[in-house]
């Protein structure tokens, strides 16, 4: 840090070995990257390669330290190589890596994931999240023998075709309203709703009667940035479904373990129909999963008639990754949980504190150890339509400040931050020294 005092935050980083890695990359991967919005397109500049990560911290390919605000987008509560997954992967990993048959790996990773979060009665393993909610469609659809899903604009749940529909983050960042190749028949039985507005749910309801098999939402969003559920909209959406026979499902694949042991469903005591869980219970590896009540999920095969399946499901390291996890997550979790909220909390209010005096209309939004830094002139974030308010220019400016420091922030404005249990109150002070120092350059040259 000291080495940039003098120097502009807004002069461009000099050639790195990144630039270089870029330029090969895109000769053979389509864009550089495996996941679109790892391409900066939104904030511009060059993604940062990276060699290895300790703790908090990411290395890039010329050893420069960055801060992680990232964590594999949430998925390292834990942080980088935790010694408690590490030795358990040491462990799996020489017994072998795959064999397409039972482990009991499998069943004792689902238990600990169904005492955490006791309405699961059952569950399947797959190996994302995107795998994990287009299986609960499919299975909402067998189940209830309807056709049709309401989902809320800016809510992400994976690439599945239905979902590619008014969807959050990486589509928002490019500026994709629905992807080319989502046929009309696919996306007909995607219907939109605006996030808090419960008359958005109930229209759909009214105009197409006996037609909607479930209601599928993220109940605390990330993929639009972190926007909070108003009192009583989930409990609305929980009464609703329950009046319509429809199904209400919880996309937690990235709020699950994240804003509480368990998730928001646990957090909030409200209780859906069917979840999906994703990046946590991986602990950084392929792994996520969909369960509920015993008498839904038996409908899947072999069971039940709606197919899924998968080679690689259950992967025994994935499995022995999620469950070093979520057992150091269970075994201290008042300690672990606080310490994400402090943290959270410090971070928030240092935050609005630069904000105010340096004048910087801002709203931040956080659950836990989720949040999103919104640079709007409103007041809050209830919805979608409040999201597209924001500056991302100044956020792209501010990505670059705060990268150049040493900070690693999400390269999106519609993304959440996320804290780790290895970010250190140090680290939030220094965060916040480098914020003040990126805004303050930020307003005096605008
Ligand atoms: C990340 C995410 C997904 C998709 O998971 P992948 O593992 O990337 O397929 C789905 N829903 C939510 C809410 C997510 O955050």
């Amino acid at each position: 840090m000291e080495t940039i005092n003098q120097e502009s935050l807004f002069t461009p980083m000099t050639a790195t070995s990144s630039e270089n890695a870029f330029k090969a990359a895109k000769d053979v991967l389509v864009g550089g990257v495996n996941s679109p919005v790892r391409s900066f397109n939104s904030v511009g500049g060059t993604p940062v390669f990276f060699e290895r990560g300790s703790g908090a911290f990411l290395y890039d390919l010329d050893e420069k330290p960055y801060l992680d605000y990232v964590l594999s987008w949430g998925a390292l509560i834990l942080g980088h190589a935790p010694k408690c997954v590490t030795a358990a992967l040491h462990e799996t990993l020489v017994k072998g890596t795959s064999f397409g048959a039972p482990t009991v790996l499998e069943t004792k990773l689902a238990n600990l994931v169904t005492e955490c979060v006791p309405f699961l009665e059952k569950v399947r393993m797959v190996n994302s999240g995107t795998e994990a909610v287009m299986s609960l469609i499919r299975l909402a659809r067998g189940y209830t023998k309807r056709s049709k899903i309401i989902k809320f604009r800016g809510c992400y749940h994976g690439h599945g075709d239905s979902f590619l529909v008014e969807a959050g983050s990486g589509v928002l960042t490019l500026g994709i309203a629905a992807s080319p190749g989502v046929t009309a028949g696919a996306a007909k039985d995607t219907l939109i709703a605006e996030f808090n507005d419960i008359s958005s749910v109930k229209e759909h309801f009214t105009r197409h009667p006996g037609e909607i098999a479930a209601v599928l939402l993220e109940p605390v969003t990330g993929n639009m940035g972190v926007v909070l559920p108003e009192t009583q909209f989930l409990t609305a959406l929980r009464t609703l479904t329950e009046e319509k026979d429809a199904l209400l499902i919880f996309d937690e694949v990235m709020t699950g373990f994240r804003v509480g042991l368990g998730g928001v469903s646990m957090r909030l005591g409200v209780t859906p129909d069917l979840l999906a869980l994703g990046k946590i219970i991986g602990g950084g590896l392929p792994a996520a999963l969909y369960g509920g009540r015993a008498e839904i999920m038996d409908h899947v095969a072999p069971l039940g008639p709606v197919y899924q399946a998968g080679t690689l499901s259950g992967n025994p390291l994935a499995m022995a990754s999620g469950l070093a996890t979520l057992t150091e997550l269970r075994t201290h979790e008042q300690n672990h949980y606080g310490i994400l909220e402090k943290h959270g909390h410090r971070l928030e209010t240092g935050l609005n504190a630069i904000a105010t005096e340096l004048k910087v209309p801002m709203v931040v939004t956080r659950m836990g150890s989720m949040m999103t830094v919104f640079f709007t002139t409103l007041s809050k974030m209830r919805n979608f339509n409040d999201v597209t308010s924001l500056d991302a220019n100044r956020y792209g400016q501010f990505f670059h400040a705060m990268l150049k420091q040493g900070i690693y922030l999400p390269p999106s404005p519609y993304e959440a931050w996320f804290l780790s249990i290895a970010h250190k109150d140090a680290d939030i002070s220094k965060t916040l020294t480098c914020a003040q120092r990126a805004l303050s350059e930020i307003i005096s040259r605008s």
